[in-house]
């Protein structure tokens, strides 16, 4: 800024002072020419004063020095002139223009070349009376001197100029130099207070107070700078608040931006990938070697969508959420360790298949037992002992017959799937379930055909547990409809109806509602967990609607796996 503003002004200063030399100039040149143009006609008046009747003409003109002088007949013949030219051969002088202003009685002063001579000339001329006849009785008598004489007297003087030019200039330079740098200083500690500002180490100082329109910008970057540090302040606070929190958390997450670049990462998830820090800021390709992480977050990346998937690494299983942050372009991936989970729920699943595994022979042969038992039975007093024996053992081996059923989806990886008819299988089903339906005076109603892809017994097992639900908790002449399409199967019944509290949980396995209990046996709490390992095992989606005291409605829509 310094530099420009000093060009500026030197370019500004040297302007004026070429402009005020050449007006000097001009002006010098045109004060000598008028006082050139007074000399020539205070001359020319002078000889004409001196001119008497007997004047010797050439001998008159000689005496003029410098000064041209010229005498001319009132025909404009030349009589005589002071330069030693051959006056005969002068041409006439008569439309010289200082002649013809002499002959019109204003005489003037004439600037102009001179043919006789070859140089420019001030002319000026008067008319003379003669005294005698001969011309008319008066001459011209014109006197000039050259132009050049004035160049001269303005060349004395330019140099004296030139030099008053340069030392104005140095003069002026000296001065701006000052007068800049006391203009620019004041700008120079608000630079300085914008860096301290800038790196955050900016201190308040006393207002010097020498300009006051810099110390109201000074005033500005106090203000600024305060608002800015409290600002900071809360950022550093929020942050050390934040890294506390991703620090702690248990499940490793990391943040990326639309470029797939990682913008923030936990401890956590440094640790899963065996990453450090310099991780942030380079694409989530440098995390993992494993594709089916990387491929699925640049996925969901790409078409801003979310996902729930498992990723295995190092032996371990983790629970991994990519979620979209809309308002942000961000993309948030969460990895949440279920190893341990997953091996508890495996246990558990085994204890469940082996001790249904162990329980059923013991039953079967109990059942067995109790039904010779019965058959040779002649005491009618144990009778009623046997009938609740063989209730109990039926509930017993339908409780484990489901638990087999269900520790055995859970293992099924793989179906052998054949097209099974709807219709066909909930005619069955209605066939099994006939003598709960006409205990009740149940109407059920089997509407629309279809078929679908999959193993014939789950379709039964699915249909029949929805079935049985919808007749088991129904009122007595209660409806139930089982409606096909291709695109899935409808089970509605207008029973008791299941509150929005227990809808939550009724998929659980062995929970059932308190209520229905007592009131309605023979349930095992495992048919509504049974469906939805059907429908997981196909990609089916499962949902329900139901009103207390009204009704409900289990929809199984088909999909492709
Ligand atoms: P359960 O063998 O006891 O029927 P489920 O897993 O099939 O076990 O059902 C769980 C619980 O959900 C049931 O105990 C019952 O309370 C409730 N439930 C299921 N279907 C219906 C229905 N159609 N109407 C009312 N309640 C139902």
């Amino acid at each position: 800024m310094k530099k420009r503003l000093f060009i500026y002004t030197m370019l500004i200063i040297s302007t004026g002072l070429l402009c005020f030399f050449a007006a000097s100039v001009y002006i010098t040149q045109n004060n000598n020419l008028n006082i050139a143009k007074d000399t020539v006609m205070e001359t020319a008046r002078n000889y004409a004063d001196l001119y008497t009747s007997d004047t010797e003409l050439s001998a008159f003109v000689k005496t003029s020095g410098d000064t041209r002088i010229t005498i001319i007949a009132p025909d404009g013949t030349v009589l005589a002139d002071s330069r030693p030219l051959d006056i005969t051969s002068l041409e006439n002088h008569l439309d010289r223009p200082e002649v013809q202003a002499a002959a019109n009685g204003s005489p003037t002063a004439f600037v102009r070349h001179s043919d006789s001579l070859g140089v420019d000339m001030i002319y000026y001329a008067v008319t003379i009376p003669t005294g005698y006849a001969t011309f008319d009785g008066f001459v011209y008598l014109r006197a000039a001197i050259p132009v050049a004489k004035i160049d001269a007297y303005l060349f004395q003087s330019l140099p004296l100029l030139i030099v008053l030019l340069l030392a104005v200039a140095l003069l002026c330079f000296a001065f701006s130099r000052g007068m800049i740098g006391r203009v620019t200083k004041p700008f120079e500690s608000v630079e300085r207070k914008l860096r301290l500002l800038s790196n955050g180490e900016y201190v308040p100082e006393p207002i010097d107070g020498s300009y006051e329109e810099i110390d109201a910008i000074i005033r500005g970057i106090d203000e600024v700078a305060q608002v800015l540090q409290s600002s900071f302040a809360d950022l550093r606070d929020e942050k050390t608040k934040l890294d506390y929190v991703m620090s702690n958390i248990g499940d490793g997450l990391f943040v990326l931006d639309d470029d797939k670049k990682i913008t923030l990462i936990n401890s956590a998830a440094l640790g899963i990938f065996n990453a450090n820090l310099e991780i942030v800021g380079k694409n989530v390709n440098y995390l993992s070697n494993e594709k089916t992480l990387v491929d699925t977050v640049r996925d969901c990346v790409n078409h801003n969508e979310d996902a729930l998937f498992e990723f295995l690494t190092n032996g371990r299983i983790y629970l991994t959420a990519v979620k979209q942050l809309h308002d942000t372009k961000l993309t948030m991936v969460v990895l949440s360790d279920v190893t341990e989970n997953r091996e508890n729920a495996m246990r558990r699943e085994e204890f469940f298949a082996n001790a249904s595994h162990e329980l059923k022979t013991p039953l079967t042969a109990i059942k067995g037992f109790n039904e010779l038992t019965a058959l040779n039975n002649k005491d009618e007093g144990i009778n009623k002992y046997i009938d609740s024996i063989t209730r109990e053992t039926d509930r017993m081996l339908s409780l484990i017959g489901d638990m087999l059923k269900l520790s055995e989806l859970e293992n099924t990886q793989n179906t052998t799937p054949v097209t099974v008819s709807l219709k066909k299988t909930a005619e069955e089903v209605r066939e099994t379930l006939s003598a709960a339906i006409s205990e009740k005076s149940i109407t059920l109603d089997i509407i629309g055909d279809g078929t679908v892809e999959a193993e014939p017994s789950h379709v039964y097992e699915l249909i029949k547990n929805l079935a049985e639900n919808a007749v088991r908790y129904n009122n007595p002449n209660g409806r139930v409809s089982v409606t096909i399409e291709n695109t899935g199967i409808f089970v509605y019944d207008d029973g008791i109806g299941i509150s929005p509290v227990e809808q939550t949980r009724i998929f659980e396995r062995f929970y059932r509602v308190e209520k229905s209990r007592g009131k309605r046996g023979g349930g095992t709490g495992l048919g509504l967990s049974i469906v939805k390992h059907i429908c997981a095992l196909y990609g089916w989606e499962l949902s329900l609607k139901s009103k207390l005291g009204v009704g409900t409605e289990i929809t199984v829509t088909f999909g492709k796996k």
